[in-house]
């Protein structure tokens, strides 16, 4: 189990978490003081949970995890930004950060059931709905062909980061438009998005790849890290 205080003691001293949510295993061993933390939804980072602690155990062998919520810092500006996050290296990055736990998956030995988890996950929580960008304006659905795609390619750490799909599309910033390399008919043109992701205190940049279709539809299609 991970380390419940020493996260939100992080989560406090990065100065870019608002609160904090209770996740379960979402299975029927769930204990009842545990469902009862998890529908409290997102509180704040100094609120006790239904149980009466500030996080995890609910008790004695918990499976549940304690996730971040990260602030939301309002809109991008379209041209500078002095508040626009920096990379290791002190230059600019596109996109807003995006705090990752990966807790909400769960610990799996396998990455096959890591992918499991994570499509599971995207089912249950988001996929087919839409979310706007806030650097376009851009309505986005969160497609399950897409969803699916992310999944089939990704290694573990980006597993961990499929539960920040709809955060990604709204806070990622439109950095380019270009034509669709398969020149597929019904495809308008492909958006690339930025976003930066911080998980433990590492920050990396993410990519996010968005086709936009004849129909005016815009879907998500995949997002993996960004080569250095
Ligand atoms: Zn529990």
């Amino acid at each position: 189990m991970a380390d419940g205080m020493g996260n939100l003691i992080g989560w406090e001293e990065s100065g870019l978490v608002e609160g904090k949510r209770w996740i379960t295993a979402k299975d029927d061993k769930v204990s009842d003081v545990c469902n009862a933390n998890a529908d409290m939804g997102v509180i704040g980072l100094h609120e006790p949970f239904a149980h009466g602690a500030l996080t995890i155990p609910g008790h004695p062998n918990c499976r549940c995890a304690v996730v971040p919520v990260a602030k939301r810092m309002g809109k991008l500006s379209k041209g500078y930004n002095p508040k626009q996050p920096r990379d290791e290296n002190g230059r600019w990055t596109g996109g807003e950060v995006v705090s990752v736990s990966g807790g909400e998956l769960g610990e799996f030995a396998e990455t096959k059931e890591l992918r499991k988890a994570a499509m599971q996950y995207a089912r249950d929580n988001f996929v087919g709905k839409s979310y706007v960008n806030e650097s376009s304006g851009h309505e986005i659905i969160a497609a399950k062909s897409g969803v699916k795609h992310t999944i089939a390619n990704s290694g573990d750490e980006l597993l961990k980061t499929v539960p920040y799909i709809p955060e990604l599309i709204q806070k990622s910033k439109l950095v380019k438009t270009e034509p669709d390399k398969n020149g597929d008919v019904n495809i308008s043109n492909v958006e690339i998005y930025r976003a930066t992701v911080g998980s433990n205190g590492k920050r990396k940049g993410v990519i996010m790849v968005v086709k936009h279709y004849k129909d005016g539809s815009r879907r998500y299609y995949d997002h993996g890290f960004e080569r250095k």
